[in-house]
């Protein structure tokens, strides 16, 4: 499979901070990569140094086939990034900004151009620096898809906006998504959730998991075993099982690679065992919490 982005042993260090701890990264072509994690766990400075904004320490990173650090305008001319932190030309109105964009990207589409201020509702006359914070978002977003890039990278785009305005963004996303790589950095894991194929997780710089999202979401359960009496653990504990909780005459645990033969067989004496599917930020709440050294895919 060829990969849009792929990184090896990527460190970055500013003076004694370490941002990124040689980052491996894959993200297939056609997917919409999650790239998650805590505040300060280094996904703005792996995109940064992705789309050579940034130097790495060592390591080095490849785009669309292209070492970063060889990336030309004609390169760009098929990446398109937007970032929370961008800075707009505040003093162009909406059309200018766009006419000022149109010559650099001979991929260029006039209809879709038309289409996305449509749907995006973005008012020509209006300069950038009057527009809301969703709006210019709206405008970033369109001025990334307008050309068809083949691979869109977006970091936190949804931060600091109204459910609405974000259902907005994603389904122009979404409605674009056909053949290009979109790479998204986010902390909201639910929405990423309802379109992401593939997520990975960072934490301090490394990549903890990383995996297609029904694989991943396939192989956690909240498992629940009941008894009637004393609670009986097995001998041996299995590495895959986090968190064991116990009250009463019930034991909860979290199960990272479920396999109901191996939960049957393990409790033997169990009056009954139930296995209930989690959601990415209870997956993410039970890896943060167990350390996730054991469970990567
Ligand atoms: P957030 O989700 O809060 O945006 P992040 O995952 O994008 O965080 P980074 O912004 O990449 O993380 O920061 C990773 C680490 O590097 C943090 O400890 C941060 O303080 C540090 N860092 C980032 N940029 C710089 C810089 N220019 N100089 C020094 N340290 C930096």
């Amino acid at each position: 499979m060829s990969m849009a982005i792929h990184t090896e042993r990527l460190t970055k260090r500013y003076g004694s901070t370490e941002a990124l701890r040689g980052l491996g990264l894959d993200v297939p072509e056609g997917s919409i990569y999650a790239f998650v994690g805590p505040n300060g766990a280094g996904k703005t400075t792996a995109i940064q140094t992705i789309l050579n904004l940034r130097q790495p320490t060592t390591g080095r990173a490849q785009v669309l086939g292209t070492d970063s650090r060889a990336l030309t305008h004609e390169n760009f001319q098929h990446i398109g990034y937007v970032s929370e932190n961008q800075r707009l030309p505040e003093w162009m109105t909406v059309k200018e900004f766009f006419e000022y964009l149109r010559p650099l990207y001979k991929t260029w589409d006039a209809e879709l151009h038309a289409e996305l201020h449509r749907q995006f509702d973005l008012p020509p006359g209006r300069k950038l620096k009057q527009l809301s914070r969703g709006m210019k978002m709206k405008a970033a977003l369109a001025s990334a898809l307008v050309f068809r890039p083949q691979l869109l990278i977006l970091d936190e785009p949804f931060t600091g906006l109204d459910p609405l305005v974000r259902d907005e963004l994603i389904q122009g996303l979404l409605d674009r998504a056909e053949g290009m790589t979109i790479f998204v950095s986010s902390h909201d894991l639910a929405e990423i959730e309802s379109f992401a194929s593939h997520v990975g997780y960072l934490e301090n710089g490394r990549l903890c998991l990383s995996e297609e999202m029904n694989v991943l979401t396939e192989r956690f359960r909240e498992v629940q075993v009941i008894f009637d009496g004393e609670v009986t653990r097995p001998a041996t504990w299995p590495k895959d099982w986090l968190s064991p909780e116990q009250s009463g005459s019930i034991l909860r645990f979290v199960d990272t690679r479920y396999n109901p033969a191996l939960c049957q067989a393990s409790f033997p004496a169990a009056r009954g065992i139930e296995a209930q599917p989690m959601n990415l930020r209870t997956i993410f709440v039970a890896l943060a919490r167990s350390g996730r050294e054991g469970v990567r895919s």
